[in-house]
C-alpha cells in the first residue's frame, strides 16, 4: 500500500499516519519530522532549511523533491506519506519517482477540519523535544502532565507551533495546495475525510475508507 495524506497543519495527519502504519505494516514518511530532525541535529541539510521552517514557509521544491526520493524509493513494501507532497511540482516530481520504479501511489486522502477544531489543536499540543512523539493536552495528554510518556523528557511547545508562525503556515498551505487538489481529484483514488473529530473516530473512518479501497481495487 502506498498512501499520500493532505491537509493543513494540525488536521492530524501524523497521528493518524502512525496508526495506518501500525495497522498495514508501513513505513511512516513524515516530511516536516525529517526536516526537523534535520534542523535539530544541524545537519547542512538543517542550517539551509531552518529559516523556512521557522517562518512557516515552504522549502524549495527540489530540495524537497531529493529529500523525499530516495525514501519512498526504498520503501518498496509501502509507506504513508505525510506532509508531502504538498505543491504541484512536488506531486508531479513523486508521480514520475514511483511510476519509473512500478510503484504508483494507491490513494490519496485529503483530510479537511473545522477551522475553529483546528485553532484549539494547535493550542493544546505539545511534543517531545527528543523522541518527537506528539501529545495534546486535553485529547492525548501524557500520562503525567508534561512528560514524554516514552522518555520521560519535557514537553514543549514546538517552534513553529507558535500563533504567529502557525498563521503564515495555514496561509502558506491553502496558496500552495489548491493546484493539488485539482491534479489529485482528476486522477481518482481521491477520498476526503472529515478529520473534525476525536481522534479515535477519525481512524475509524480512515482505516475504514482504506480498507474498503483495497478490498474494491483487489475485487475489480
Ligand atoms: P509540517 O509539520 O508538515 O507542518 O511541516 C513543518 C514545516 O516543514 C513546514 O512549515 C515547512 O516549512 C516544512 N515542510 C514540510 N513538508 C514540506 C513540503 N512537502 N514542502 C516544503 N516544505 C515542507
Amino acid at each position: 500500500m502506498r498512501i499520500a495524506l493532505l491537509g493543513p497543519p494540525g488536521a492530524g495527519k501524523g497521528t493518524q499516519a502512525a496508526r495506518i502504519c501500525q495497522t498495514f505494516h508501513l513505513i511512516h514518511f513524515s516530511s516536516g519530522d525529517i526536516l526537523r530532525a534535520e534542523k535539530m541535529f544541524g545537519t547542512s541539510l538543517g542550517r539551509r532549511i531552518r529559516d523556512f521552517i521557522d517562518n512557516g514557509l515552504l522549502v524549495p521544491d527540489d530540495l524537497m523533491i531529493q529529500i523525499m526520493e530516495q525514501r519512498v524509493l526504498a520503501a518498496r513494501d509501502g509507506f504513508v506519506l505525510d506532509g508531502y507532497p504538498r505543491t504541484l511540482p512536488q506531486s508531479q516530481a513523486l508521480k514520475r519517482i514511483l511510476q519509473a520504479a512500478d510503484m504508483p501511489l494507491d490513494l490519496v486522502l485529503n483530510f479537511v477540519v473545522d477551522p475553529k477544531v483546528l485553532a484549539r489543536r494547535f493550542e493544546g499540543r505539545r511534543i517531545c523535544p527528543v523522541c518527537l512523539a506528539v501529545y495534546h493536552v486535553d485529547t492525548m495528554p501524557s500520562k503525567i502532565p508534561g512528560v514524554c510518556d516514552h522518555d520521560s523528557h519535557e514537553l514543549i511547545i514546538r517552534q513553529d507551533d507558535m500563533p504567529d508562525v502557525v498563521r503564515k503556515r495555514i496561509e502558506t498551505y491553502q496558496e500552495s495546495m489548491a493546484p493539488l487538489f485539482a491534479y489529485y481529484a482528476q486522477q481518482g483514488d481521491f477520498k476526503t475525510i472529515d478529520a473534525s473529530g476525536s481522534v479515535d473516530d477519525v481512524t475509524r473512518v480512515v482505516l475504514d475508507k482504506i480498507r474498503r479501497h483495497f478490498e474494491a481495487a483487489t475485487a475489480s
